[in-house]
């Protein structure tokens, strides 16, 4: 009986722990500013560009369109086009993915990620909640941070002034 009442209680203790978790990554989605069905939002997007946006994808390294790229101009959310990064914050990591030190003010929110076994930061357009990758503490002078992202997560706006 005692047994039975334990596994019983094991069970509910582990059942609400996840409900929790699903709140509180509901609440989380629910608080950006542009809210879209996940129906318009892959009428928008590429089937690549929704699978990493908004499934938390990743590309193969050194397969997307910007990890080799280096022009002068801004690197926008490809989701909801808010500009994310300056290209003279862009360097060559040679990581297989466009990095930066540091991202236009305000423009991302970090998230801790504890998925596939590992314990990193997950930055997210603050505008539409979009993934974009990670950041990592390798970077180099003035921030020290890497932003390690996504080329299908952006769209390059030229400045040519
Ligand atoms: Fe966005």
């Amino acid at each position: 009986m005692k047994f039975t009442f334990f596994i019983f209680s094991i069970l509910i203790l582990s059942l609400s722990t996840v409900a929790c978790a699903q709140t509180q990554n509901n609440n989380q989605k629910d608080t950006f500013p542009m809210q879209k069905s996940e129906a318009e939002w892959k009428k928008e997007l590429t089937p690549e560009q929704y699978r990493i946006l908004r499934e938390k994808g990743t590309e193969r390294a050194f397969t997307g369109k910007f990890w080799d790229h280096f022009e002068k101009g801004v690197y926008a959310c490809a989701g909801c086009k808010t500009p994310l990064f300056k290209s003279d914050t862009k360097y060559n990591s040679s990581c297989g993915w466009p990095s930066y030190f540091a991202s236009m003010e305000d423009k991302i929110e970090e998230i801790p990620d504890y998925s596939h076994g590992m314990i990193r930061t997950e930055v997210v357009c603050k505008s539409c909640g979009g993934h974009l990758g990670h950041i990592f503490n390798d970077g180099p002078p003035p921030t020290g941070v890497r932003y390690c992202i996504n080329s299908e997560s952006l769209v390059f706006i030229e400045n040519k002034n």
